[in-house]
């Protein structure tokens, strides 16, 4: 998971751009980048850590023009370093292009074989680079005939934001499975002030009003002859990720026409249904637990708590005390308000289990706290196989659901009771808040079914792991 940003003609485009990875901020905190256009060349800046470590008033000052894009990516426990930053850009024979990259390339490590063999050489390990070298090695003559061509060959997930001297480009792949959307600053001159986003939620941060959301296969090409659309690639299905509605995306974002915020809510609502328990309050794992936590109470009618509150201060670069008081885990994270827990019983709502590792410690946590039963619920189905297309979930085995039962995985987290929403669940309360014009089947749910949309290329075991402990939510 990654989030871009593009603004095309904008006076002060790289501290909008810097202002909208901010706002994207939870979609990736390894690194994070901007490249921008003073119409005669490209001008980059990246760094590892956070957007406001990354930035700071001098690297924004040389990232002269008014055209940009930027990137901030997801940690990763095995690439991480500096190289892999994107937007990624080169000079090539015909100028200058950058791109960003959200999403996950099945079939790149047999294209960059390819590339390699005649003769490419890559900097990085990152998708963006292969999408690059096809780019530039590409025969046509204008760069969205470039672009298209280019990515014929790929397959898998994307949201690209590319930029040339002269001209922003944004793609979604055929089928919609990351987000994109299409905005514009307001008071903008007509042809001027268009921005390109993962989430709207950066647009209400800089000012701009949403157009609409970039359509599966659509690719945008803004230049000085306005904004055109074209459909890049014939789009016959939709699989937009409902993990964004689960947990990746921002609660005040609107993605594919839904609130992401109602449909978490929707999700607790339908879990209160389907997982009933008598108890006394329930409770959030915060953030993420928070709005299908308030659907789980608003149902169940009982009282919501904050039984738990987070700090938002624990970087990755925290420093854990030698000796006595090691091993914080989840206490540097969470805290209990033990006077919401003493003597309840207590529902906790959590939006997913991965590991299952931080779900125990939060378990015993409450536990400790006084409370006299913990119930478990989370309001996704179990999370059994690995996802391909950008989110870097841990392999098979590594997921708790994929090797153990219901029960296991209870007394694993040693909760009273441990129930999760049904996947038809999710999906019917998902497609409810969106309305009448979606279905069931315009969702990748391949993380909790194993159905994936797209082959793999690649054998499983080489894709990445996630470091759960490298998250904020
Ligand atoms: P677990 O019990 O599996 O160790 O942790 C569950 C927690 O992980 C939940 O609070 C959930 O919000 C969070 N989570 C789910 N998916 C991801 C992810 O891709 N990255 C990070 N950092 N946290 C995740
Ligand atoms: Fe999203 Fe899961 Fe599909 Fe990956 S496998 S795109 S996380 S729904
Ligand atoms: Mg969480």
């Amino acid at each position: 998971m990654c989030g871009v940003f593009g603004i095309y003609r904008s006076a002060e485009a790289a501290n909008l751009a810097y202002l909208g990875l901010h706002a994207l901020q939870h979609r990736g905190q390894e690194s994070a980048g901007i490249v921008s256009s003073d119409g005669t060349k490209l001008i980059a800046h990246r760094g590892m850590g956070l957007v406001q470590d990354v930035f700071k008033p001098a690297e924004l000052g040389r990232l002269n023009g008014d055209l940009a894009i930027g990137h901030v990516r997801y940690s990763t426990a095995k690439t991480s370093h500096l190289k892999n930053a994107q937007p990624f850009a080169v000079t090539y024979a015909r100028g200058a292009i950058a791109v960003g990259h959200e999403g996950n390339l099945v079939n790149a490590e047999q294209l960059r074989e390819k590339l390699e063999a005649r003769g490419s050489i890559f900097q990085s390990d990152s998708d963006a680079e292969v999408i690059v070298h096809l780019v530039a090695m590409s025969p046509q003559r204008t760069i969205e005939d470039r672009i298209v061509d280019a990515l014929s060959h790929v397959q898998g997930s994307f949201s690209l934001v590319f930029l040339s001297e002269r001209t922003l480009v944004a793609v979604r792949d055929p089928l919609g499975m990351r987000p994109l959307v299409l905005g514009q600053m307001r008071g903008a001159e007509e042809g001027t002030g268009y921005v390109i986003a993962s989430e709207p939620c950066a647009f209400q941060l800089i000012g701009a009003r949403m157009i609409r959301e970039i359509a599966p296969g659509e690719m945008l090409v803004i230049d000085e002859n306005g904004l055109r659309s074209m459909s890049a690639f014939p789009s016959t299905e939709r699989k937009t990720c409902i993990f964004e509605y689960v947990y990746f995306a921002r609660p005040d974002s609107t993605l594919n026409g839904a609130s992401v915020y109602q449909v978490r809510k929707s999700f607790g609502r339908r879990l209160a249904e389907e997982m009933p328990v008598s108890c006394d309050v329930v409770v959030p794992v915060p953030d993420s637990g928070v709005p299908a936590a308030i659907g789980y109470a608003e149902k169940s009618g009982v009282p919501f708590e904050m039984g738990m509150i987070r700090s938002h201060y624990v970087g990755r670069t925290f420093i854990e005390p030698e000796q006595s008081i090691r091993h914080f885990g989840v206490k540097l994270k969470l805290s209990p308000i033990a006077d919401v827990l003493r003597g309840k019983r207590v529902v906790v709502v959590d939006d997913s289990i991965v590991r299952g590792t931080t779900s125990r410690k939060i378990v015993k946590m409450i536990r400790e706290a006084g409370a006299k039963e913990v119930h478990m619920r989370i309001s996704s189905p179990p999370t059994a196989w690995p996802c391909y297309y950008g989110i870097d979930t841990p392999s098979r085995k590594d997921l708790i659901a994929s090797s153990h039962t219901l029960d296991e995985i209870r007394q694993y987290i040693t909760a009273d009771s441990l129930g999760y929403l049904s996947l038809e669940g999710m999906l019917d309360a998902a497609t409810t808040v969106r309305g009448a014009e979606s279905k069931p089947s315009d969702y990748c749910q391949a993380c909790f079914s194993g159905q994936y949309p797209i082959e793999l290329a690649a054998p499983p075991s080489t894709r990445r792991q996630l470091s759960l402990l490298d998250g904020e939510r």
